[in-house]
């Protein structure tokens, strides 16, 4: 069967009047970024409150449903037989191979219905529902009409054209990405951070990134496989702007200066303060971590706490009451799983203690940060020599 163009339903809760455009726009600007890289050339228009996408010959079709399938906000893909308009014995002839071929020899229940947007059309909607129905029925003997429960909705809508569609693809939900503001998300190398992005991005959230390494203890590779992470998150939220942090000063100075089984926690911190700085000048309206409640020395309850402490903005963790193998079953979805493990040094390893505080207490922490009369200087020369990237 060949479609020429796709119905893009999305939930529509809550979208009413100015929203509605907003919500609409942002869609579009989204398929069409989703489209980008796609086989074919694409028109998408809202047209009678509905948003299409009109595909031109020769695209391919398999890779156009799975871009599709990329961008939030949409609930459903109909694939769109397009027709002219060559007289009611045309539209039956057509209607009854669209069954044929869509669900050879099976028994099934169908309905038709029938809208008219173009109203100069000789027949009543309920005119072509009978007409189109017998037809199908004549022709195809295990196809039974049901009104109620049937298997099938062949929809048949009249305007300029004929759209004939049957089939709904999920879509992946959510809403669409720059409905709902920007964070910033504390991307690492690891299985987490890309999936809580992800999960954040899904509510309409646009995101930027930063990643802090440690060279020479990490490597350019290990910097390379966050860049790639950050562009498969960038596929369902759209373009990332990525901030790569030297990290290495501010962390061998930690490592002299402070006891060694509060360096992850005091490394944390000062993750969250720089992340948090960027945020704040690009008007980022949260930020976005990778924690699971007692997942590592650093995710306890007390430890989570202390972190938090240094940040301003909320800090949205989605991740927080999941398990490893739920998480990791997102991200093979979203495909950052066999990037997010490939081995490569992650720079909050690299100086890690054998046995890391896990219920720190705030004022102990800041008593021990008190020797860090540097700090100040070293935060503001990696702020400053941050090297910023756009992914897509
Ligand atoms: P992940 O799988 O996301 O790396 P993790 O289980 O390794 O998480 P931690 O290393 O404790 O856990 O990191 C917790 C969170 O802190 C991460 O999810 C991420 O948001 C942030 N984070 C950790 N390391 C870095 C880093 N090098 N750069 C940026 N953010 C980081
Ligand atoms: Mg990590």
């Amino acid at each position: 069967m060949e479609f020429h163009s796709f119905l893009i339903k999305y939930g529509e809760i809550g979208i009413k009047g100015k929203n509605r455009f907003m919500f609409e726009d942002a869609l579009v600007r989204q398929i069409r970024f989703a489209l980008k890289n796609v086989e074919g050339k694409f028109l998408i228009h809202k047209t009678y409150g509905r948003v299409y996408v009109d595909c031109e010959e020769g695209y391919d079709y398999e890779e156009t449903v799975e871009a599709l399938k990329t961008v939030f906000g949409i609930v459903g893909i109909c694939p769109v037989v397009r027709l002219q308009d060559e007289g009611f014995e045309e539209l039956k002839r057509a209607v009854v191979s669209y069954m044929g071929e869509m669900y050879p020899n099976k028994e099934l229940t169908f309905k038709v219905e029938a809208r008219r947007s173009k109203k100069t059309y000789p027949m009543t909607s309920m005119e072509i529902n009978a007409a189109l129905g017998e037809a199908i029925l004549g022709t195809h003997a295990g196809m039974k009409v049901d009104v109620h429960k049937p298997d099938v909705r062949l929809n048949v809508e009249v305007r300029e054209e004929i759209y004939l569609y049957s089939e709904i693809i999920p879509g992946s939900g959510g809403m669409p990405i720059g409905t709902n503001g920007s964070a910033m998300l504390l991307l690492s190398g690891g299985i987490d951070s890309p999936v809580a992005g992800y999960m954040i991005a899904k509510r309409g959230v646009a995101l930027e990134a930063t990643y802090f390494h440690a060279p020479p203890y990490t490597s350019e590779r290990a910097k390379e496989k966050v860049v790639d992470l950050a562009r498969q998150v960038a596929k369902y939220a759209g373009p990332i702007k990525l901030h790569v942090v030297n990290f290495t000063d501010i962390q061998l100075y930690i490592y002299e200066k402070c006891p060694h089984e509060e360096l992850t926690i005091i490394m944390r911190r000062y993750m969250m303060k720089i992340a948090e700085h960027f945020a704040v000048k690009d008007g980022c309206l949260g930020m976005i971590t990778g924690e699971s409640i007692g997942q590592v020395a650093s995710q306890t309850m007390q430890s989570l706490a202390v972190t938090n402490a240094v940040c301003t903005l909320p800090v949205y963790r989605p991740l927080i009451g999941f398990d490893k193998r739920d998480i990791v079953d997102i991200a093979e979805k979203i495909d950052t799983y066999e990037t997010s493990i490939l081995p490569f040094e992650d720079c909050c390893t690299i100086f890690v203690a054998k046995h890391p505080v896990t219920r720190p207490e705030l004022a102990r922490i800041e008593e021990s940060e008190k020797h860090l009369e540097k700090i100040g200087e070293l935060v503001k020369t990696a702020i400053e020599t941050t090297e910023v990237m756009e992914v897509k």
